[in-house]
């Protein structure tokens, strides 16, 4: 692991409602409340609050992470809502980072949220992802995954990808400053890539799990991450497996 991947121990101590909120999860072992004033300390950035970015956000907000940057544009639309676990039938046709904002708020108060109304471009995570300690790629366009990922790399951010199609899925972490980054992984758009795709709320569910308890370790310093490992899975059959992923020399982004 990077040295520049743990933060800082931060100096604000627990409060006694917080120390109360999170004490199961200060009960595990290799985390503590050294871990979890880490997390209060911590800013994530998440693309996209969809079917995987809800989950991600809703278990961050949880553990007590003290600030998300979420970008996610649009209005709630009925197809939304067998997934999109922050979107709300009496949303129908509001902005959807309102949901979004008011939902994890009324989880966590102490949350801060940066509530961004558009989806991440190459702009947007210039401006953006210098401001986070980790971020979480959860977007279904490339485009916006790359956009995260390339500046992941300039700015020396470590990276959670997570994505699934139909009943598979696929999750890995990108170490601050790439080697290996998404583009070792998937260089260019692939062909086929379509922008609506099949898929339960418990598949999208499952992976965004995964992702956030990929975040919370990075965060907290503890654990052994997806690092240069891919795992894949198929819940249709519940198969797992998992690939090495070693960085691309020529990567156009984290390569040289
Ligand atoms: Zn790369």
């Amino acid at each position: 692991m990077m040295e520049n991947e743990i933060p800082k121990s931060p100096a604000a101590p627990l409060t006694e409602v917080e120390r109360a909120t999170y004490q199961w999860q200060i009960w595990t072992d290799g985390f503590g409340e050294e871990g979890q004033r880490r997390l209060k300390n911590s800013t994530v950035l998440i693309s996209r609050c969809g079917g995987l970015g809800s989950v991600v956000a809703y278990e961050l907000a949880a553990a007590g992470v003290g600030r998300l940057i979420i970008a996610h544009a649009g209005n709630v639309k009925h197809s939304d809502l067998n997934r999109q676990l922050l979107m709300t039938y009496d949303w129908l046709g509001k902005p959807r980072i309102e949901t979004i904002e008011r939902r994890l708020k009324e989880l966590n108060p102490r949350l801060e949220i940066v509530p961004l109304a558009a989806n991440l471009d190459d702009e947007l995570a210039e401006k953006w992802v210098p401001e986070a300690d980790l971020c979480v790629g959860a977007a279904p366009m490339f485009q916006e995954r790359f956009a995260m990922n390339d500046a992941c790399v300039r700015h020396v951010k470590p990276h959670v990808n997570c994505a699934m199609y139909d009943t598979s899925a696929t999750i890995t972490t990108f170490p601050a400053g790439g080697k290996p980054c998404l583009r070792c992984l998937t260089p260019e758009v692939p062909e086929h890539w379509k922008r609506e795709f099949p898929v339960f709320g418990a598949t999208s569910g499952t992976v965004a799990c995964m992702g956030a308890l990929e975040a919370i370790k990075v965060l907290a310093g503890f654990g052994e991450t997806l690092e240069k490992r891919v795992l894949h899975f198929d819940l249709r059959q519940m198969a797992f497996h998992e690939v090495t992923l070693n960085p691309r020399e020529d990567c156009k982004i984290c390569g040289k």
